[in-house]
């Protein structure tokens, strides 16, 4: 499942592929892929038709694209989505769900943006008004990447939650894009044992945290992103590579690069948790409450 680090790669791809772009023509091939826009495909189809795509935006791992119209052509990925930016006579991919055929811009010639989903977890809609942010997105909280993240007002969430100091991470309605694996990575540089409580933890260890997010999630940006799901490449067909650099994520039973003890696995919320037993010791139970 593609994270953070491998949507804002996608973004960047699109931003120097498809923006000033006109979008000349759309064809929807598997109507589920639009399926959150309830009007139907060939309504989605229409409103984009002739329009310019204007900009390249992300939230969590929310992009957009904002259309000269002042509406937004809005995606996710989901599982197992991609966006691919192809001549216009390649063939066509076998999971290829909707196709856009945008006009030359600049010299450059005609391409096709794909959008390539096998599993179909992922689609794409369109938001009237949505170029500055699709009201779609308005829950998501900010990335830690994002200039704009409120850091003060995270820390203050995190200590008023009774969770684990994980599950507050994947909420994102309180900070967005960091998923399953670079939560373990950044937990695991901090220190923190992913089921400390958030109220149990101090200012310090929060904002250590946060800082071992955005390092961990710069390291894989640098690097295109994480790559786990073969199915995942970036705008341009091109497959990430930050997994070898993982210390925790997908390493039970490897050895801590910090101090040697065996890295472990849980499960966790259907998924699984890597964790350094000696670096990120366990919580004590909570003592009961007096009667
Ligand atoms: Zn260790």
């Amino acid at each position: 499942m593609p994270e953070l680090p491998e949507v804002e790669v996608v973004r960047r791809g699109l931003a120097a592929h498809a923006l000033g772009r006109e979008v000349e023509a759309v064809e929807v091939l598997h109507p589920r892929s639009v399926r959150r826009h309830l009007p139907g495909p060939e309504d989605f189809a229409a409103r984009l038709t002739g329009r310019v795509f204007a900009a390249a935006r992300r939230r969590g791992k929310y992009l957009w694209l904002p259309l000269d119209s002042g509406d937004a052509l809005l995606g996710h990925l989901g599982m197992s989505g991609q966006l691919l930016v192809q001549p216009v006579d390649a063939p066509a991919e076998r999971h290829l769900r909707v196709r856009f055929g945008l006009g030359p811009v600049d010299g450059r010639p005609r391409i096709d943006l794909r959008f390539v989903d096998q599993r179909m977890f992922g689609g794409l809609s369109f938001s009237p008004a949505g170029a500055d942010l699709p009201a779609e997105l308005a829950h998501i909280a900010r990335d830690p990447l994002d200039p704009d993240f409120d850091e003060a007002g995270f820390v203050r969430r995190v200590r008023r939650s009774a969770s684990g100091i994980k599950r507050i991470l994947l909420n994102q309605t309180t900070i967005s894009g960091v998923g399953n694996i670079y939560a373990d990575e950044a937990l695991w540089l901090a220190r923190i044992h992913g089921d400390r409580p958030g109220d149990r933890l101090r200012s310090a260890d929060v904002e250590r945290v946060l800082t071992a997010a955005r390092t961990v999630m710069s390291a894989a940006l640098g690097q295109g992103g994480t790559s786990f799901d073969a199915l995942y490449v970036d705008v341009n067909g091109e497959s990430g590579y930050f997994d070898r650099s993982l210390e925790v994520y997908g390493r039970e039973g490897e050895p801590c690069s910090r101090c040697g003890s065996l890295v472990r696995r849980v499960s966790f919320m259907n998924r699984s948790s890597f964790f350094c037993p000696t670096c990120q010791p366990a919580p004590r139970a909570r003592r009961a409450t007096p009667a």
